[in-house]
């Protein structure tokens, strides 16, 4: 059985989710739920980062220790999760002793095969990111390119991963594996970082102690970036009993990582390295996504631009956020995120389209074939049409590209449509010419609520209770198959209330 096991980066718990956590984690989880649903091995993970410096002073300052800040926040996220209805298989606390112990027992591997030394460091400092950045990387001269935060000098004594050793075995792999960072403009941005030559990295801080402790030298943590990556090891039973834990062979190196673009070099040049250097294969498959802007800038906790999931959610209801955050922003791109986006995607995909589709498709077996569906007919424009649609759909989920998948979806449901305004089974009488056509509606719509059961798991079980099918789509019981043909008719067609009421605003 294929293995798919997909992370997110895991957020910063000093920040509120917002829209921008959500479209990274919702993607991950229409991948999940797909894969799920094609009958693969599926573990999903994602959590909450919770050591540095920023979470230590505003504990500070919220006069409260460090854990009560982190505990304090955590569920945040767990909470906006639960709201959108993500289907994580773990959420990982990097405050967890699970996590101490594997962080522990990686960088102990690094430093025993002797790729981490001591050294003193001086750098430029965004205390936002927990980051040094080089002078040319920052703009106005001073400022952090992705806070705007002036950034201070700092100089202290540390230990360092000896980065620049693994400049050629990192070329080595990128050109090995072609496609293990997509799309192709971000692998090569970071091919071109690693060619330009890499410098060792300082990976641990004695300025402050809220992080995981060195095994070897107790005056220093590392530094909370280098903890953070090791939680997708963590979660698989990497730090556990026997040579790696017992079921990290199972899991790695066949890790997805989502990830934004803001963080790609910590995940496609410092994380390969360091998977290199403690013995392990580095991640199968990096796939870098863009950002959801506002206004034209990047949501985040300083520039108060941020939308809350849950804002959206009681506004648009949950399906419809998660179709927009997946349907109009494809991974790998920039989007603007706004409310006239989201009510124009609204009324044309789902009011018009799909929940029209259902809701004509419900009147009409009730008023031409007493409310029982007739099986799909084997022939005809969308036995014709469909099954292309179909594979197009399934090829863009294979991809890991929701919006191709759900694009190809509501090709099916406008053919569908189409055609039933070519017949007009509702003007004309019973018989094999309505049972055709209103079959074939029936068939495309089973087919749809497969296709888009990833992105809208509510929705797509609706249809499939209403259209007469017993289970949930995905659930690989009857009716379950991707081939034309699998609307056997003879079942009760509900028709409810619209799915999708038209909006106005
Ligand atoms: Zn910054």
């Amino acid at each position: 059985m294929p293995r798919f096991y997909v992370t997110t980066p895991i957020y910063y718990v000093n920040d509120a989710p917002h829209v921008g956590h959500a479209y990274c984690t919702v993607n991950a989880d229409a991948l999940a739920r797909w894969h799920r649903a094609v009958g693969d091995e599926v573990f999903f993970l994602t959590g909450t980062d919770e050591h540095g410096q920023k979470v230590a002073r505003a504990a500070e300052e919220h006069g409260v220790t460090a854990q009560e800040w982190t505990d304090r926040l955590a569920p945040r996220f767990a909470e906006a999760w639960a709201e959108l209805e993500i289907s994580n298989d773990d959420f990982i606390r990097t405050t967890e002793p699970r996590h101490r112990q594997a962080v522990q027992r990686f960088l102990g591997t690094i430093y025993d095969n002797g790729w981490i030394v001591k050294d003193t460091y001086a750098g430029l400092y965004c205390v936002d990111c927990e980051q040094y950045y080089a002078a040319d990387e920052l703009v106005d001269g001073n400022r952090c390119p992705v806070h705007g935060r002036v950034v201070e000098t700092l100089e202290e004594e540390n230990y360092f991963f000896r980065l620049s050793a693994f400049q050629d075995r990192l070329v080595e792999w990128y050109e090995a594996h072609p496609d293990a960072v997509v799309p192709e403009s971000k692998r090569n941005e970071a091919l071109s970082f690693i060619k330009g030559g890499l410098q060792d990295i300082s990976i641990t801080r004695t300025s402050i102690d809220w992080g995981v402790p060195v095994p070897w030298d107790d005056r220093h943590v590392f530094y909370v970036w280098y903890d953070a990556l090791v939680n997708y090891l963590t979660a698989i039973g990497y730090g556990e009993e026997g040579p790696h834990g017992a079921t990290f062979e199972r899991w790695w190196p066949a890790v997805h990582h989502l990830i934004g673009k803001e963080i790609i070099r910590f995940h496609c040049v410092w994380w390969p390295a360091m998977c290199m250097a403690a013995g392990i294969d580095p991640p199968a498959a990096i796939q870098v996504h863009g950002w959801l802007l506002v206004g034209g800038e990047k949501m985040s906790k300083s520039k108060l631009n941020q939308i809350t999931p849950g804002e959206l959610i009681a506004d648009f209801g949950v399906d419809a956020v998660r179709y927009h955050l997946l349907r109009d922003t494809p991974l790998g791109s920039d989007g603007e995120l706004s409310v006239e986006g989201i009510v124009a995607r609204y009324n044309a995909d789902l009011a018009n389209n799909l929940g029209n589709l259902v809701a004509r498709v419900a009147t009409v077996v009730g008023s031409k074939c007493a409310g029982v569906g007739p099986a799909a007919p084997a022939s005809g424009r969308l036995a014709r049409a469909v099954p292309g649609l179909v594979d197009e759909a399934v090829a863009g989920w294979a991809r890991g590209l929701p919006h191709l998948g759900l694009e190809a979806a509501w090709k099916v449901i406008r053919e569908a449509n189409a055609e039933l305004e070519r017949v007009e089974p509702w003007k004309a009488d019973p018989g094999p010419v309505v049972d055709d056509a209103l079959g074939g509606a029936l068939e495309a719509l089973r087919l749809v609520a497969l296709l888009v059961s990833p992105a809208m798991p509510g929705t797509a079980a609706e249809i499939w209770r209403r259209i007469g099918l017993p289970g949930v789509p995905g659930d690989g019981g009857p009716g379950h198959e991707l081939a034309w043909g699998g609307y056997r008719g003879g079942v009760g067609v509900e028709k409810g209330p619209a799915l999708f009421p038209r909006r106005r605003g």
